[in-house]
């Protein structure tokens, strides 16, 4: 008998007036009251239905008919629709009910994020992921007895001992037996073979907890013990996982999984990029000796609408995905792990914006289980609250086996710059060499994709601009365009400046990794290179084609964009070339500092993984910063501390809140008078301040002009109430909108 979730409340019965609230996956304030039809008088909160809504027909859940919010997330109420007016509830699907966890979660993702809580259930119901089920596959067994007179040639008699065993599909059968399908229609036709429906084998094999464990060493079976007993105490707990690059979180993370396993329930584990999926189920299929299910935007229907619905059925064991997967419909969800937590990519941006690590710790609350955050350089929130006592904190010192920590040190560009018109140090390259001749790998870091961020006229100084944004066009030159990052804007490289007519005066300006491997190629005439980054490489399979030729040593350099910075383990690479350290320092980013920390010791991470020591060089024009020097140290604490230090006093995160206000419009007026009402509608309340209006740092994107606010608040003080209230006052002119983005990370 499957574990059930003593928060299971679906068996309340509908209200005894006839009347239920279901909730569409629209951008409605709240549920809509429906009448049940005598037909459907057993359904249930939960139940996922067909209604009338005008003179379309709409999908949606029948809600619950209490809130469990906390009072101060509680949406206001609405006004009750007479009985008479109401529509009845058109048919209920045959789908499982949506959990009472993941319903509440719903109304929590939404009163928190203040998004139409809608819109949040439209991310649990993806559509196509309620789609009728997939039909059974038909295939062909023997007929018996065979009807009398059958010639039986040679290719017949292949066909009818391959269906001896088991039915098969026509493509199968023609496959096994190597007969054309003009056989096997032949025996149909004959008498000889039935049609039959073939079950399709359950998609999700149940993982093995002790199929392949792994032998842990002192420090790490400490850690996993603990963990484990987080998952049997059978309670919510909050776990930051901290532990150096190489020294065995995953491992011992998969022994929390075991612990789930047998505990017999589910696991889910975030991951921020979905590129990482393959190397990581891979590793997942070796110790469980069965694949976990694979939850990312990417996934066919076929195989969205099997998950779908094994994970409501409690046959998917183990999730792995992207944020999204914590809207599935797990019903014994008995451990959440959220990998490389300090990455922004769990921050939705767009729709409802949401932060995956902050919404998986309610959703660990929800299900009473346990929540383990992982990283090598937690985030300041995480560690703020281990400081605070609310979450408990684990460490790994170590590398696992004889691999030690790479020795990191900073190339001071202004002693030992580059030759005119390049991007890597004689120093830099001069490693390289020294590492591929020994028969190592090495790797050059930029997070820049394209061959130059900026084309400049050196005879009139025109910068090629974005029409649609505040933004440069970043050349392209393999496919021979200009385009923006922002809104996908491309354009042909003009043989001329636009604006003064002069040819072969436009000039790159600054390197993309387009660039650098130009530059590698020349300088390493030899070198096996392979490029990886996001634009190049085609989704998780073409990801983990590329990591093959590494691990095979295929290849002697690597060079990447943010992708190669991820959790991989590549055994022979000892070398890390960071072009430019100095990159994500710029801007008024609030985390630009500890993002850059957190991203390039990630890469530096790379190095070194096994026998061979690592060595990681950091190109930099500003080599005291105190973030090279954090890396150089190592010392992150310390770094921290600072970090820490500097957010305290005036309260910014995770000190105080922050609730963003992006005004846009498709005029500079509707944008500006929208701002400024806000402004000075602006909430007057002790402990809050409100930055702007001011034009966004994207001050035009997609061609909707923007301004920001930011409301600031002391931690005590939950701002959605208060910016509920604030929206409330102030209407946008025509042509404008106001975006809310609470909790936010980006500020462009
Ligand atoms: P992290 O997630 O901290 O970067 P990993 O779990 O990826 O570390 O471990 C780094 C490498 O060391 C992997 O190849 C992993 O398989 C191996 N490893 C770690 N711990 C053990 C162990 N106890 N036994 C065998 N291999 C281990
Ligand atoms: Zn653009």
């Amino acid at each position: 008998m499957p574990h059930r979730n003593p928060m299971q409340t679906d068996l309340l019965p509908p209200p005894a007036d006839g009347r239920v609230r279901v909730m569409l996956t629209l951008p409605f304030a709240g549920p809509l009251d429906y009448l049940v039809p005598p037909a459907l008088a057993t359904a249930r909160p939960g139940d996922i239905v067909t209604v009338p809504l005008g003179r379309r027909t709409e999908t949606g859940v029948i809600w619950d008919a209490t809130s469990s919010l906390p009072p101060e997330f509680m949406p206001p109420p609405q006004k009750e629709v007479p009985a008479s007016r109401l529509k009845p509830v058109a048919a209920r699907l045959d789908l499982p009910p949506l959990p009472a966890q993941l319903r509440q979660f719903v109304d929590w993702v939404a009163a928190y994020t203040l998004s139409p809580p809608g819109m949040v259930l439209a991310m649990a119901l993806r559509a196509n992921a309620l789609a009728a089920p997939p039909r059974p596959a038909s295939g062909w067994v023997a007929a018996s007895p065979l009807p009398t007179g059958l010639r039986l040639t040679p290719p017949r008699q292949k066909v009818l001992d391959a269906v001896s065993a088991s039915p098969l599909s026509t493509g199968d059968l023609a496959r096994q037996a190597r007969v054309s399908t003009a056989v096997i229609r032949g025996l149909a036709q004959a008498g000889a073979l039935n049609a039959v429906e073939i079950t399709p084998p359950p998609p999700f094999a149940t993982p093995d907890p002790a199929h392949c464990p792994p032998q842990l060493g002192g420090e790490q079976a400490q850690v996993a013990a603990e963990l484990r007993a987080r998952v049997t105490e059978d309670a919510f707990s909050i776990t930051l996982l901290e532990g150096v690059t190489g020294s065995g979180k995953t491992e011992i993370y998969m022994e929390a999984i075991a612990a789930c396993l047998d505990a017999g329930r589910q696991a889910l584990v975030l991951l921020p990029e979905i590129a990482l999926s393959a190397q990581w189920t891979g590793r997942f299929g070796r110790r469980f000796g069965a694949e976990p299910a694979l939850w990312h935007s990417e996934l066919g229907s076929r195989l969205r609408r099997l998950t779908w619905r094994a994970v409501a059925d409690g046959t998917a064991r183990v999730v792995v995905g992207a944020r999204s997967a914590l809207f599935l419909p797990f019903d014994q969800l008995g451990l959440i792990i959220v990998d490389e937590e300090h990455e922004t990519a769990f921050k939705q941006e767009d729709g409802v914006t949401y932060h995956a690590r902050d919404m998986a710790v309610v959703r660990a609350r929800m299900s009473r289980a346990p929540v383990i955050l992982v990283s090598a350089t937690p985030s300041l929130e995480s560690l703020a609250n281990v400081g605070a006592g609310r979450y408990r904190h684990l460490r790994l010192t170590a590398r696992h086996g004889n691999a030690t920590m790479p020795e990191v040190q900073t190339l001071d560009m202004r002693a030992d710059p580059p030759e005119r018109g390049l991007f890597l140090s004689p120093v830099l390259t001069g490693a390289i060499n020294d590492a591929i001749g020994r028969g190592e790998q090495a790797m050059l870091f930029l997070n820049r994709r394209g061959y130059a961020p900026l084309t400049l006229c050196r005879t009139c100084g025109h910068r090629m601009q974005c029409p649609n944004c505040t933004a440069w066009l970043v050349e392209h030159r393999a496919r021979h365009i200009l385009t923006c990052h922002h809104c996908g804007y491309d354009e042909p490289i003009p043989q001329t400046c636009p604006k003064c007519a002069d040819t072969d005066s436009l000039t790159p300006i600054g390197p993309g990794v387009e660039r650098i491997t130009e530059e590698a190629r020349a300088t390493f005439p030899d070198a096996r290179i392979l490029v990886m980054a996001s634009d190049t490489l085609n989704g998780p399979a073409a990801t983990a084609a590329a990591v093959e030729r590494i691990s095979r040593r295929e290849v002697d350099l690597v060079i990447g964009t943010q992708i190669v910075a991820k959790g991989w383990h590549f055994a022979h690479l000892t070398l890390v070339g960071i072009v430019d350290a100095d990159l994500g320092l710029g801007g008024g980013d609030l985390r630009a500092s500890e993002r850059t920390v957190q991203l390039l010791h990630q890469v530096a991470g790379r190095a070194g993984r096994a026998e061979a020591p690592g060595r990681v060089l950091l190109q930099s024009y500003v080599p005291d910063h105190p973030v090279m020097q954090a890396l150089v140290s190592g010392d992150f604490a310390s770094f921290m501390q600072q970090e820490a230090e500097q957010r305290r006093p005036g309260f910014w995160p995770p000190y105080g809140r922050l609730a963003a206000l992006i005004v846009s419009a498709d005029t500079p007026d509707a944008a500006d008078m929208t701002a400024r009402a806000l402004g000075q509608n602006a909430p007057q309340l002790d402990g809050v301040q409100v930055l702007g209006p001011a034009p966004a740092p994207l001050a035009i994107l997609r061609g909707r002009h923007r301004h920001r606010l930011l409301l600031r608040a002391r931690r005590n003080i939950a701002v959605q109430p208060i910016v509920r209230e604030w929206l409330s006052r102030v209407r946008p002119e025509r042509g404008a909108r106001i975006d809310v983005d609470i909790d936010p990370v980006s500020f462009l």
